[in-house]
């Protein structure tokens, strides 16, 4: 279970994120819907405390994300802790972000052996059941230049999913792709889910929310101004900013 609880975070006098609360339970899929500028990125980063909260929490399984609780006090944790806790939480990027040097099955083993989570054995069976649940296993020894930006973007899922977190973040994962390999790589995203992974997914490919989605979020300058399940928001949005965004991107 994720608690994001009042969240609040300011870049000098401008607040990123204004009272953000949102729950997002086990094995569910969250899309997070909003205009640039919107707060959505920043939110996703607040998850992996990349970027530190100024106000309020977020908790993973009752621990504070970057801090932990003494008395009622919250202390930020030293940073080879808040690498253990980035564990939890896989990120998968616009850019996809494979190491261009390493091939496909080197990408996906190196952060479970130098986190010592497998062995290196160990590390090459699990990454080779990822990449048939991706559909590439076939590109084991291939380096990333040598796949297409879908190719690429899969084998970073299998590369979040290999340190077996228990959220992925996925921020426009598929905004830089050519339309025609969005399908592949939003298809092995609801895959995920049926996987029993929480998921986060800021995007703008509407049709995956009204599919993929058990809860859909709006944000504007930082708040979230509308939540609910796919059929609510995307039929019957409420908020006037929501109604303009549909109406702009259907
Ligand atoms: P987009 O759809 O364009 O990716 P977003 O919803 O992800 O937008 P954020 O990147 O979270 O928006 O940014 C929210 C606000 O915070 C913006 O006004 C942005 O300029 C500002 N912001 C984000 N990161 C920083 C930073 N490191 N320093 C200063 N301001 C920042
Ligand atoms: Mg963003």
């Amino acid at each position: 279970l994720i608690e994001i609880s009042n969240v609040s975070k300011f870049f000098g006098k401008h607040k990123a994120l204004d009272d953000v609360s949102l729950t997002l339970q086990p094995g569910t899929v969250t899309v997070i819907l909003g205009p640039s500028g919107s707060g959505k990125s920043t939110l996703l980063r607040a998850i992996n405390h990349l970027e530190r909260v100024d106000e309020g929490f977020i908790r993973i399984d009752g621990d504070y994300v970057g801090y932990r609780r003494k008395g009622d006090k919250l202390y930020e944790l030293k940073e080879n802790a808040i690498l253990r806790q980035r564990i939890n939480v896989g990120y998968v990027f616009q850019n996809f972000n494979l190491f261009p040097h390493l091939t496909v099955l080197e990408n996906i083993i190196e952060a479970p052996v130098v986190h010592g989570i497998y062995s290196r054995a160990q590390a090459k069976e699990v990454a080779y059941q990822l990449l048939d649940t991706v559909g590439l296993r076939h590109k084991a020894d291939a380096y990333p230049r040598h796949l297409s930006g879908g190719q690429q973007q899969r084998i970073a899922i299998a590369r979040a999913l290999a340190l077996n977190p228990k959220v992925i973040l996925f921020d426009e994962p598929t905004s830089a792709l050519d339309p025609e390999l969005v399908g592949e790589v939003l298809d092995v995203i609801k895959g995920l889910a049926d996987l029993g992974v929480t998921l986060v997914v800021v995007t703008h490919e509407i049709g995956f929310a009204r599919e993929a989605a058990d809860q859909i979020v709006f944000m504007v300058d930082g708040q979230i101004v509308e939540q609910g399940n796919a059929r609510q928001v995307l039929n019957h949005p409420q908020h006037h900013r929501t109604i303009n965004f549909l109406n702009k991107v259907l």
